[in-house]
């Protein structure tokens, strides 16, 4: 059987950890069946316990932006192991990677490494709200910022998916303090801060956002957001966790050319270790402590193997920016293929895509939040993910998440993809 060891695997994993799985997501819950067990990955591709092999379109959640393994990331981790894992001192490469982030990224003077998304944007919004001397935030339905309390409204990501975008065990009190709008609705959010007059912190999203599908801001969505920031004194927070140093060397900052106060970041910049960081201007970041009063803090933060991946990954994306197109093309390319496949086989479809991010979703409407985002199929999507992982194609095992597309794919892989959903979609 193809998936014989992984099940076996799962089986004894969930004997020892809830549900067998450190994240949530990946138990396969929203496509049923047991998830595959990777042993080892190089490039574009993934190999399960079973010898089977996959192209990777989620190439762990987004950090893999140059493929898996790549020389010269291992080589910076090796050779960084070897003089030590850990100080819980300043070291220099910190200072390396900081100043390169800083150079890469519109609009920003200082940056502070974490180590998950997750706490890059809680400390985003700590800082914020410690800024601006506000409690409220404001956030979009179906947009994931991590599993910190404030943003476990309206989740998207896992907490869809296993159906509590609203988790027991956070307060009714951090849950007021979170208002909800509805993607790509300036109307709405309008009236939010009506409401709510000088009592709004910040108002953070995904600019891009990435765990509901991938879905793109509406022309002047974002910038009507700046507007209103501007005018009412609320800091606007970018969560780039997936778009940062993915969308273009600046993130989407760059590509939609429209600024934030607020940037956390996640996945590439940590070149596949676990890194996440929030930056701003001086006059923002000078607040957090030793400086500034807001109190924020990591053992392993800045660590100096996470800091060779990414400042590794990051020197090859300053490097070579010509990487960022070649993304994009491949993903159109990827778009127009799966697009053919599925008219010529009369599927029920809409792609959203963006820079290196797609998602296809199997509804006729036109998916602009997470509403349109949840009428899609799910039967069909579950076939869909079952049919291209029998075909060697790994995507993400749920609706409500973007692939990532790696540079270490070639335009054979993404053919290869094509005649994948040729062959699944006849069976959809
Ligand atoms: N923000 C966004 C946009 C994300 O996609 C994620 C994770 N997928 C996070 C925050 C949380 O990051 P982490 O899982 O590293 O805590």
């Amino acid at each position: 059987m193809r998936y014989t060891r992984s099940s076996q695997l799962f089986n004894e994993a969930k004997q020892y950890i809830p549900g067998g799985v450190n994240s949530p997501v990946r138990a396969f819950n929203a496509v049923g069946g047991d998830p595959i067990f990777i042993k080892k990955a190089k490039g574009a591709y993934l190999y399960d316990e079973d010898e089977n092999k996959y192209i990777d379109y989620i190439n762990s959640w987004g950090p893999m932006i140059l493929g898996h393994a790549h020389p010269k990331v291992t080589e910076a981790v090796i050779e960084k192991t070897k003089q030590g894992t850990s100080f819980g001192t300043p070291t220099e490469i910190e200072t390396k990677i900081a100043e390169l982030a800083v150079k890469m990224v519109p609009n920003i003077d200082k940056i502070r490494m974490v180590n998950s998304g997750t706490e890059a944007c809680m400390s985003a919004v700590r800082l914020a709200r410690g800024f601006t001397g506000k409690d409220k935030i404001i956030k979009f339905a179906g947009c994931y910022h991590g599993h910190s309390d404030s943003f476990l409204i309206q989740a998207g990501s896992g907490a869809v998916t296993f159906g509590t975008p609203n988790s027991p065990g956070v307060t009714k009190g951090t849950a007021q303090d979170t208002l909800l709008a509805d993607f790509n609705n300036l109307e709405n959010v309008k009236e939010l801060i009506e409401a709510n007059k000088n009592e709004i912190a910040c108002i953070i999203l995904e600019p891009v956002a990435g765990n509901m599908g991938c879905i793109p801001p509406k022309d002047g969505f974002l910038e009507g957001l700046r507007e209103l920031c501007d005018k009412n004194d609320i800091l606007l927070v970018f969560d780039e966790v997936m778009t940062g140093f993915r969308l273009a060397q600046g993130g989407a900052q760059e590509l939609l050319n429209v600024n934030a106060d607020i940037v956390a970041f996640g996945k590439v910049i940590g070149g596949g270790l676990p890194v996440g960081a929030f930056t701003a201007r001086n006059e923002i970041m000078d607040y957090l402590a030793p400086t500034g009063p807001v109190y924020q803090a990591g053992t392993l933060s800045g660590n100096p193997l996470a800091m060779a991946a990414g400042l590794t990954v990051l020197t090859e994306l300053y490097e070579h920016p010509e990487i960022f197109k070649s993304l994009a093309e491949k993903t159109a390319y990827l778009h127009e293929g799966i697009e053919k496949a599925l008219i010529d086989h009369k599927i029920t479809h809409t792609i959203n895509r963006k820079g290196s991010m797609i998602s296809v979703h199997f509804s006729e409407e036109k998916i602009t939040d997470f509403k349109s985002a949840a009428s899609g199929n799910n039967e069909r999507f579950k076939s869909f993910f079952r049919g291209m992982m029998d075909e060697g194609i790994y995507i993400a095992p749920s609706a409500f998440e973007t692939w990532f597309l790696t540079d270490a794919l070639t335009y054979d892989d993404l053919d290869f993809t094509i005649q994948a959903v040729e062959k699944v979609a006849k069976n959809l």
